[in-house]
């Protein structure tokens, strides 16, 4: 049986230009700071997001962690959208780790505004109330099924950050399916944030890593956490290789996860199942199986038995993932079994 895997961006594996890399590449001990393709990837990453500086970290999830034990004090409040990861999907990092308190807000398709980060500020000088320490906006925005933030409302909520001195850290592990979905680069988003934290290992199919970008001292801080958790690594090379294949060949690709994403979403639409198609504006499809009397793992299961893997996010909400290694005929596939388990209406 043909199978098809859309379960997530994570389960792309790694091309053979980033097995030769990763083979050929010059290592060294990265906790003194001599593995040089580390450096090269760090310094690549910072470069294409415009800041002063970048650091490898083995997962999304420590990026976003150090960013907030940087930019953080304990007891301070941190501004985060209520679907977005670091508050869902970090098993209360913000708590544990930088002891601070989060205050989720709801987006809009996960988009908050400035107005709303605005009225969520904290006055500060009251002995009894927490200082907002730390706005974080998740671009894409992942359970919201990939949004991307409007240029205009990023600039906005900057200005709003700057009135009242607080730094911006953006959950950015796919902002490059951002910045090819809006036309732009990587920096031109990135600019309105102090932080950005992005997914080597996603859909741009390195096999492990993110990158912290920022200024020169907030990535000096970051280090020395990410020593305390445990993450400084040592011939990290190996896995840094891949990570500049994946920089420097595998974003103008992301087009085409787009434009299969967007085909599914709408032979999805035709089929009358539940989906708002304004939410399809990456690689991520989200569809409600409600209507069908049916959960979320139920109908995962029925895709299953066809061979299509998929995920659920959240109780009636499928979703599917788009990604290198999947091709225009197996989303023909994928939509010949949705046509199959086609809801009554
Ligand atoms: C995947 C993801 C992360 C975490 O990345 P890991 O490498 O899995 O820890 C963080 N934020 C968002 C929005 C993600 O999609």
């Amino acid at each position: 049986m043909r199978i098809v895997d859309l379960r997530s961006d994570t389960v792309t594996l790694p091309t053979r230009e980033m097995r030769d890399a990763m083979y050929k590449a010059e290592v060294g001990d990265d906790v003194y700071r001599e593995d040089p393709t580390v450096t090269a990837l760090e310094e690549l990453g910072a470069d294409l997001l415009g800041k002063e500086a970048g650091l490898f970290v083995t997962s999304g999830t420590m990026g976003n962690q150090l960013a907030a034990m940087a930019h953080t004090k304990k007891s301070d409040e941190i501004i985060c959208e209520s679907e977005s990861h670091i508050y869902c999907y970090e098993v209360a990092g913000l708590a544990c780790l930088s002891g601070a308190q989060s205050r989720p807000l709801a987006g809009d398709r996960g988009i908050l505004t400035a107005g709303r980060i605005r009225g969520a500020i904290r006055p500060g000088g009251d002995v009894h109330i927490p200082d907002t320490g730390l706005i974080c906006l998740e671009n894409t925005h992942n359970r919201a099924g990939g949004t991307c933030y409007p240029l205009a409302e990023l600039e906005a909520i900057r200005a709003v950050a700057d009135e009242y001195r607080i730094p911006v850290h953006m959950d950015g592990a796919r902002i490059f399916n951002a910045a090819v979905a809006q036309g732009v680069s990587a920096g031109e988003i990135a600019r309105h944030a102090d932080s950005v934290q992005f997914c080597l290992s996603k859909g741009l199919a390195a096999p492990v890593g993110s990158l912290l970008v920022g200024s020169r001292d907030f990535v000096e801080t970051a280090r020395r956490y990410r020593k305390m958790l445990g993450g400084g690594l040592r011939q990290a090379g190996i896995l840094a290789a891949a990570g500049i294949v994946a920089l420097t060949g595998m974003v103008d690709r992301l087009a085409e996860d787009h434009a299969n994403a967007r085909t599914l979403g709408e032979a999805l639409a035709n089929l009358d199942y539940c989906i708002d198609l304004g939410t399809v504006q990456t690689n991520l499809v989200i569809f409600d199986v409600a209507p069908l009397g049916l959960t979320a793992a139920a109908f995962v299961e029925r895709l299953a038995a066809s061979g299509v893997k998929a995920g659920a996010s959240g109780e009636y909400r499928v979703r599917l993932v788009t990604h290198y290694g999947i091709e225009r005929s197996d989303i023909d596939y994928v939509a010949g079994v949705l046509a199959r388990l086609k809801p009554p209406c």
